[in-house]
């Protein structure tokens, strides 16, 4: 789903500003739905390209998507100013429908009309990633980060109405949220339905709307948003935190945020599902005589208690020492093997003493 903006308008990851827009014009020329009448492929294409400029062309957007591989709206999300591509003007009365129009609006089914894609009142979903380490991992706890997204306008509360200004029904579909409109065809008279392009389907608008947005109820801006990491989330595992998205139109819900986790490996700890593997190495003589090994794990230090002649590659397991399970307060467990140590070196006394260990071995 997250596509690369950057290979959508074919620049590389470092183009400048310059290069990006010079891109993009390119691009909209060649894909102009005008000249690909009813392509739907291209339609789609054309949309993909207005995106990923939309998001690429403003600094702090941008920012984020490098940073966090965000794809901002998705597709019908909308922002401000971000009106759902109307491209022909639908609403702009009767004269002139073509073929490609009715028959869009015939067969093409819900957004294959062109003009007739309705803006989501609610807010776009939104995507990000981050990173933890696995020591993170095996805690959880809270992680904020400043999200840049679309939030609530803070001058009317979300409203959309200047001041005291009434919300009142609206006039350009009468309260209705759809325009119709008769369009002589081929067929004969078609009536065609469209949502209305003034109140977006709601049917009210406010009577004078709100400076700062616009009359949207929503504006680009950033906010802290607090991640409830919860202990034992594995890599490639994705949290969603409800309402976090971009905030809804004139106060609608708002999307979903969803945070893709990555966990960054631990050179200590190789991590499979819930459990923990590590290696220690152990003296020769601990091999020999068993006894007490200090073992580091996820949960701090443990002492494993190991029998006398202990086997290189010999592994032990240590119950609940692993990850925390997700959702449970249990925990995976913590296997170790045993590597051996064989001194390079021995002291007089050591040789002497493996030498009469030899001979009471004949
Ligand atoms: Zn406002
Ligand atoms: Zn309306």
């Amino acid at each position: 789903m997250a596509k690369d903006l950057y290979a959508l308008l074919g620049v590389s990851r470092d183009a400048s500003p310059e290069d990006i827009k010079k891109a993009y014009r390119a691009k909209s020329k060649e894909l102009h739905p005008d000249k690909h009448k009813g392509d739907k492929g291209v339609e789609d294409k054309f949309k993909e390209i207005n995106e990923a400029y939309e998001i690429l062309s403003n600094p702090q957007r941008k920012q984020a998507y490098d940073q966090f591989g965000s794809t901002g709206n998705n597709a019908g999300g909308g922002g401000p100013g971000f009106g759902g591509f109307d491209f022909n003007g639908f609403g702009s009365g009767a004269q002139g429908a073509d073929f490609g129009d009715i028959f869009g609006s015939f067969f093409g089914g819900a957004g294959g009309g062109r003009g007739a894609q309705r803006v989501r009142p609610e807010g776009a979903d939104r995507e990000i990633q981050l990173t933890i380490d696995l020591m993170d991992s095996v805690k959880g706890g809270e992680k904020t980060i400043r999200l840049q997204k679309i939030i609530v306008c803070g001058t009317c509360d979300g409203k959309g109405a200047d001041g005291e200004s009434k919300i009142i029904s609206c006039s350009n579909c009468g309260g209705t949220g759809q325009t119709v409109r008769t369009v002589n065809s081929f067929f004969g008279q078609i009536q065609q339905r469209a949502v209305c392009n003034v109140c977006e389907g709601s049917g009210k608008v406010p009577e004078k709307p709100c400076r700062t947005c616009g009359g949207a109820g929503r504006v680009s801006g950033s906010a802290d948003v607090v991640i409830d990491i919860p202990p034992g989330i594995d890599n490639g595992q994705t949290l969603r935190v409800r309402g976090q998205g971009d905030a809804g139109l004139r106060g609608a819900p708002s999307g979903e945020l969803y945070v893709h986790m990555r966990v960054r490996p631990d050179p200590r700890f190789e991590r499979e599902g819930d459990d923990i593997r590590s290696k220690v190495t152990v003296p020769v003589i601990d091999a020999l005589l068993g006894g007490e090994v200090e073992v580091e794990t996820v949960q701090g230090e443990s002492t494993v208690q190991v029998p006398e002649g202990m086997q290189p590659g010999q592994v032990f397991r240590i119950r609940g020492k692993g990850m925390p399970q997700l959702g449970s307060s249990r925990h995976g467990d913590h296997y170790v093997t045993i590597n051996v140590e064989i001194p390079k070196k021995l002291s007089k006394s050591e040789r002497k003493i493996l030498e009469q260990w030899k001979e009471a071995q004949k």
